[in-house]
């Protein structure tokens, strides 16, 4: 198999209820630039990174993924994953401008594309392909948590969650107030009931005495994990964060490599690692980073700036990940969108890494 040619795409997806806020980001549609590889096989592998849906910038990616990928990828076996990840990144013209950023998400659309061909190729689902087999893997909900919700809709949304099955919901906090969002936490924990997983997730807004003041908060409410509750590479900061509350942090959606998640975790700066595909280029760099999380037995809880669909695949392969996060978003961007069923994935079917796109996702969400 041979890549025979590549073409690339921006999609801007609408998000829930036409805006969402967390402490740090206003978004009205959710941003997917990604790379279609073409090979002389007839089949295509799909790959995309996850943006805020800037036009200007996603222009940056797929620029980079077409001009300067490019031109490596013609003609490759796209088979050969580790060696074409290698090639590219470290190619020094890209490596000098940005070991993370824009070079970082452009290779791993590309990255993943590969994969999707890889997969597509053995004919079966990209799980499998990667040893895995069907297992529970339970879904919790981002998607009724946010900040700019009201506190009536978090708690209708909050429960209604949760009787639809999902195993947990996440609510953001990071506001200028940190007894308001404590308080908006536990009418949640109050309305749910004790059983259900509760997350919180301050999108790095908070100083260190503001967290740990909120942190101290939590223990009462049965709260799973604290969210980049801190700028997201103060490592110092997050390390004396988790000797002095007894919530277990979690972060990792920021980081770009598997040199930050070993400074973290060596710093005891973590304990729920949350490595993303499309920010760590792709799934070969998110499979090393999960094997050093279950090299220190820590839980890989992916975050989703794929909105699920390589996460999904990843996450029922690896054996150091339980559960995972659902926000609904692109489900109708592609041909087998992630879907949960009595709160936990059902494993997907079709050969490839869940990125192939519907035909008419370019007509409707291409800009
Ligand atoms: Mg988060």
């Amino acid at each position: 198999m041979k890549i025979t040619s590549i073409e690339t795409f921006i999609l801007h997806v609408p998000v829930t209820r036409s805006r969402i806020e967390d402490s740090t980001h206003r978004l009205t549609h959710w941003g997917a630039p990604g790379v279609i590889l073409h090979t002389d096989t007839g089949l295509r592998g799909y790959g995309y990174t996850g943006t805020h849906a800037h036009l200007a910038t996603d222009r940056l990616i797929v620029n980079c993924i077409a001009e300067t990928y490019g031109p490596l990828l013609a003609g490759r076996d796209p088979s050969q994953t580790a060696a074409i990840w290698e090639e590219l990144f470290h190619y020094p013209p890209a490596q000098w401008v940005g070991r993370c950023g824009i070079t970082q998400l452009a290779l791993s659309a590309v990255d993943l594309a590969l994969w999707d061909l890889k997969a597509k190729a053995a004919g079966c689902p990209l799980w499998a392909l990667l040893g895995g087999s069907p297992k529970k893997l339970e879904a919790y909900n981002t998607d009724g948590g946010w900040l700019n919700w009201p506190l009536e809709t978090l708690l209708e949304d909050s429960k209604r969650l949760v009787d639809e099955g999902y195993a947990g919901v996440k609510v953001k906090v990071g506001s200028a107030d940190w007894r308001q969002d404590l308080d908006r936490v536990a009418q949640v924990r109050k309305a749910i009931g004790s059983h259900p997983k509760l997350m919180v997730d301050a999108n790095g807004r908070w100083d260190l005495p503001t967290a740990i003041a909120f942190g101290r908060g939590l223990p009462d409410l049965g709260v799973e994990w604290f969210e980049e509750p801190l700028w997201y590479d103060d490592l110092e900061g997050h390390a004396a964060l988790a000797r002095s509350i007894a919530t277990p942090i979690a972060l990792g959606e920021q980081l770009y490599g598997i040199d930050q998640f070993r400074s973290f975790i060596r710093a005891g700066a973590v304990t729920y690692t949350q490595p993303d595909a499309v920010r760590l280029a792709g799934v070969t760099e998110w499979w090393r980073v999960a094997d050093l999380a279950l090299a220190h037995r820590l839980p890989v809880v992916a975050h989703i700036g794929d909105m699920m669909q390589v996460h999904l695949h990843l996450s029922i392969a690896h054996p150091a990940c339980r559960l995972l996060e659902y926000i609904p978003w692109m489900r109708e961007c592609f041909e087998e969108p992630a879907t949960v069923k009595d709160g936990c994935f059902a494993a997907p079917e079709r050969p490839g890494a869940g990125t192939t796109l519907r035909p008419d996702a370019r007509e409707r969400f291409g800009v």
